[in-house]
């Protein structure tokens, strides 16, 4: 079975009716990026940047930050990469930086808000991207938005970065495309006012299901409400995808729901731009995008859309003995 998935790395990702989806990896270390490239990836959707704060005794300098997206960016080149900027708090805490004890770790000071609150911290990791930019083909991207006016702050102290470095004379790419991550219910319901300041989007199911839910998808005791296919979420992504398409900004997906088999014929039905997965899904999705056709998966959308239980729509979605893996 692997061999046979190895002799469509070359192949274009496309349906039987001529659907090109881009299939991306995600990525949370160096090592990861090997599997990608020898997987065909189109490129990185989703760079966690997280590891290179972890598991050490200080915040990591710019200098080190560039080194690291740099050579992920050349090897990259001039396929897309997309650094995700810092996403700490709630399950990921840093032993050097003090994080409040918090009742609710999720709902709490993590990823954007601590960017905006410790902005050289976050500027620091800016500075670090938009250098890179330099070397390759590098996008921002920033997790857990809840309004515009994060989005506003965020790109303010962007627009600072740049014109320090302008004024240091250190290159780096004018045009930098920035995207947001949707990942919360309020991102998604304002997604059309969110699309007016970005130019992409890339929907995060993991935690965009948890809130959604109000599951925590730490927590195993609860482990059987977390459910991707609930006509909820189903909504939620449909009203994002639509925005997405009505404004002209691009739309990926780069939660786990994205390699998962079954959920295929979703993105196609809502002709979603990108799908960044882990790399070892990146074959199996495709070999079963080369099988569908988009018009079919359209009729079968409509037909998900009028389940009101996941079990109906877990149903519906089912594979085919044939296309079992
Ligand atoms: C997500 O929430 O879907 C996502 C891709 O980000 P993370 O899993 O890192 O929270
Ligand atoms: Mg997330």
């Amino acid at each position: 079975k692997k061999q046979q998935l190895k002799g469509i790395i070359s192949f274009k990702p496309v349906t039987q009716d001529g659907k090109e989806m881009e299939l991306s990896a995600n990525i949370s270390s160096l090592k990861e990026l090997n599997v990608a490239l020898n997987s065909g990836a189109n490129g990185v959707g989703l760079f966690r940047t997280e590891f290179l704060y972890m598991d050490r005794s200080r915040l990591p300098r710019e200098e080190e930050q560039v080194e690291v997206y740099r050579s992920v960016a050349e090897k990259l080149h001039p396929k897309p990469l997309i650094i995700r900027t810092l996403d700490i708090g709630g399950d990921k805490q840093l032993d050097y930086f003090e994080l409040p004890e918090e009742d609710n770790p999720f709902l709490g000071y993590r990823a954007i808000r601590i960017c905006l609150d410790k902005t050289d911290l976050f500027k620091t990791q800016l500075r670090a991207i938009l250098r890179a930019s330099h070397c390759g083909n590098v996008k921002i991207m920033y997790p857990l938005i809840s309004s515009v006016d994060e989005v506003r702050a965020a790109n303010k102290l962007l627009q600072a970065c740049k014109d320090e470095l302008r004024a240091e004379g250190v290159p780096f790419s004018e045009e930098i495309e920035v995207g947001i991550m949707i990942e919360l219910p309020a991102a998604v319901v304002i997604a059309d006012m969110l699309a007016e300041e970005v130019d992409f989007f890339s929907i995060g199911t993991n935690d965009l299901i948890q809130f959604t839910l109000a599951v925590d998808r730490m927590n195993e005791q609860i482990s059987h409400l977390y459910e991707p296919f609930h006509p909820s979420v189903l909504r939620m992504i449909k009203l994002t995808v639509e925005a997405a398409k009505r404004k002209g900004v691009h739309v990926g997906v780069c939660g786990e729901m994205a390699g998962d088999l079954k959920a295929l014929p979703i993105w196609l039905a809502l002709d979603v731009d990108e799908l960044s997965m882990s790399a070892h899904s990146i074959l199996p999705v495709k070999e079963r995008l080369l099988a569908l056709r988009q018009q079919e998966a359209r009729k079968l959308f409509d037909r998900l859309l009028t389940c009101s239980t996941s079990a109906e729509i877990h149903a519906l979605l089912e594979l085919k003995p044939s296309e079992e893996q």
